[in-house]
């Protein structure tokens, strides 16, 4: 791991903090990863406070439909969901990070249960499993049918809700890290959208903070991921000089519910669960075109299931395929996907009888804020879990149902290392923030998100190349080039969430954009046009993006 950083940093143009408070550890997020790591810390005895953009349960985890993936099943081990991880992540996961996720997975996924969550059973008692893409054997546990992250999500919040230690603020944007002057971790600076005591910027001093800010997939027009998901946490890292890195390897969904050429935001998924249950990919003529490309066809690793859907429909000039479930019947798609379900009927689509229409969106970052097997990141006393770090568990790709599985087993990580430096008092002490020499970022302005999104999507979504990246990087500058283009927030204007939000969109759009361009070669969820071929002699490596003075570097990483 890199020791710690000592790089200046810079911050997001806002007000100067109004409003002060202090805790031991912060928690920034509350799906799985955020909302177990807090508990874990509580349970030690430690003064916790989890802070959150909307509410408690908003973020990707309770959208989660397929459900979590461990060797719970008879004649499965972690050795064989290790085996799996491997063959998805493409050449590029760090197999000791695999092994800690696989053989900690299912004691994580059964204190997980001590928690309150409750899974599909079968008549005797035993954990239903199912199967995704990419497994060979059916190990993913799931709730209501097809309302995983709902129920986790529920289980974890009553928790959290039910201990009057853990302090929750909700409605509150976290800003920027707050260091001292050696460059380690003081806690972070805040909007809050509250009242009374806690309104506007604030700073909460801590000793340790926890990023558990989730996905970007918002980046792109059309993603299955929430509105919150906008990158924040790496967009912060980065401007506190830690190191990100895998950012390239976004995850696009196969089978997103297809609403039309212009719909953006998020997007109804279709879970890989329904093709786990035997529903077929067809094109307009019903041929099972992944039938010969893979040998477990339809449940092929998502990347080879994404681009198989994109080159028919290359090949037809159609904007979509379809997915065809009519053979599960009522009473199966009323029992087992309920929520997929009632979502499509309120598209105008019966699953029952008709085919549904379904296209590759953004899904799941496999990159993020780089970090150990404890989830140190290389800025000292901040910590990453979940979908915005980076273990080194996915590699180039993610294996179906993992992220759920990587939140819980990491966040126990993290709340055993803050606890152990805590009783070794290794625990950085409270610091008042001395980098006052900050730089302040120009905020764009709320539009900017819109012109974010089409460029990334046109020029680094599912299909890429040097010239449409190149278009990509060119128009995410322009962007900012101009301090009096409409794009940039006039002097005196107040900053709002929506500001932010774009400006951190845009750092990790200019990030991903430039590791895509570098990586010339196709591998996992990375698809070059121009360079089609995976090559292992130039490109088993990582590549690591950093921002020092403002300035952001995308480096490969030295072996
Ligand atoms: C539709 C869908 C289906 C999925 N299905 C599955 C599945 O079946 N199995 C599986 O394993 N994975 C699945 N995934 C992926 C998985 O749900 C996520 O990777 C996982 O839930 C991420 O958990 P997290 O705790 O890291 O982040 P999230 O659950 O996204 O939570 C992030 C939190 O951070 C908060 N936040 C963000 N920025 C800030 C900020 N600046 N200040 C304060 N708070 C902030 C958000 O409000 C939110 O509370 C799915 C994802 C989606 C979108």
């Amino acid at each position: 791991m890199t020791p710690v950083t000592t790089r200046s940093s810079t911050r997001l143009a806002a007000p100067a903090p109004g409003w002060t408070t202090a805790t031991d550890v912060v928690v920034v997020g509350s799906g799985v990863a955020g909302l177990t790591t807090a508990l874990r810390l509580r349970a030690a005895g430690l003064k916790v406070m989890v802070v959150t953009k909307a509410v408690l349960d908003d973020g990707s985890t309770r959208w989660a439909q397929g459900g979590i993936a461990a060797a719970l099943g008879e004649g499965d081990s972690p050795e064989q969901h290790l085996d799996d991880t491997l063959v998805a992540g493409a050449g590029l996961c760090d197999e000791e990070a695999v092994r800690v996720l696989v053989t900690e997975g299912p004691a994580a996924v059964r204190r997980l249960i001590e928690t309150g969550a409750a899974f599909d059973k079968d008549a005797d008692g035993r954990i239903l499993l199912t199967r995704e893409g990419g497994h060979h054997r059916r190990r993913i546990a799931h709730a209501g049918g097809d309302a995983t992250g709902a129920e986790i999500s529920r289980a974890l919040v009553e928790a959290v809700q039910a201990d009057p230690h853990i302090e929750v603020i909700e409605h509150a944007l976290v800003l920027d890290l707050l260091t001292d002057a050696k460059g380690r971790t003081a806690g972070l600076t805040l909007h809050v959208m509250g009242e009374g005591q806690r309104d506007g910027v604030g700073a909460l001093h801590a000793r340790a903070v926890v990023l558990a800010t989730g996905g970007m997939g918002q980046v792109f027009s059309a993603t299955t991921n929430p509105a919150v998901s906008t990158g924040d946490g790496v967009a912060l890292a980065l401007r506190a000089g830690a190191e990100v890195t895998d950012l390239e390897f976004v995850q696009f969904h196969p089978t997103v519910l297809w609403l039309g050429p212009d719909a953006e935001g998020q997007q109804p998924l279709i879970s890989e669960a329904v093709r786990g249950e035997g529903a077929h990919l067809v094109d307009a003529d019903e041929v099972r075109f992944m039938v010969g490309q893979h040998e477990l066809a339809e449940l092929a690793p998502r990347d080879i299931v994404a681009k198989g859907i994109m080159r028919r429909m290359r090949e037809t000039g159609a904007e979509h395929m379809y997915l065809d479930g009519r053979h599960f019947g009522a009473r199966m798609w009323e029992e087992r996907f309920p929520t997929i379900l009632a979502s499509c009927r309120s598209h105008g689509i019966d699953p029952v009888t008709q085919l549904i229409p379904v296209a590759p969106a953004a899904h799941y970052a496999s990159g993020g804020v780089r970090t150990d097997l404890r989830g140190h990141t290389s800025v000292s006393g901040l910590y990453a879990c979940g979908e915005v770090a980076c273990t080194g568990v996915h590699g180039a790709n993610r294996l179906a149902s993992n992220s759920l599985l990587e939140g819980l087993v990491f966040a126990e990580r993290i709340a055993a290392d803050i606890l152990d430096r805590d009783a070794a008092g290794k625990l950085t002490p409270r610091h008042e923030d001395t980098s006052r020499e900050v730089d302040r970022v120009p905020l764009l302005a709320p539009e900017a998100r819109a012109d974010i999104q089409r460029l990334m999507t046109r020029g680094v979504g599912v299909l890429r190349s040097a010239a449409s990246m190149a278009e990509a990087a060119e128009g995410l500058a322009a962007l900012t080039a101009d301090p009096q283009s409409s794009a940039v927030t006039g002097k005196g204007e107040a900053p709002q969430v929506e500001t932010w939000e774009a400006t951190n969109l845009h750092l990790v759009a200019a990030a991903l954009a430039a590791a895509a361009r570098l990586r010339e070669e196709t591998r996992g969820c990375h698809w070059r046009e121009d360079f089609p071929d995976r090559d292992d002699a130039g490109w088993q490596r990582h590549l690591i993006s950093r921002q020092q003075d403002g300035v952001l570097t995308t480096t490969e990483e030295q072996q």
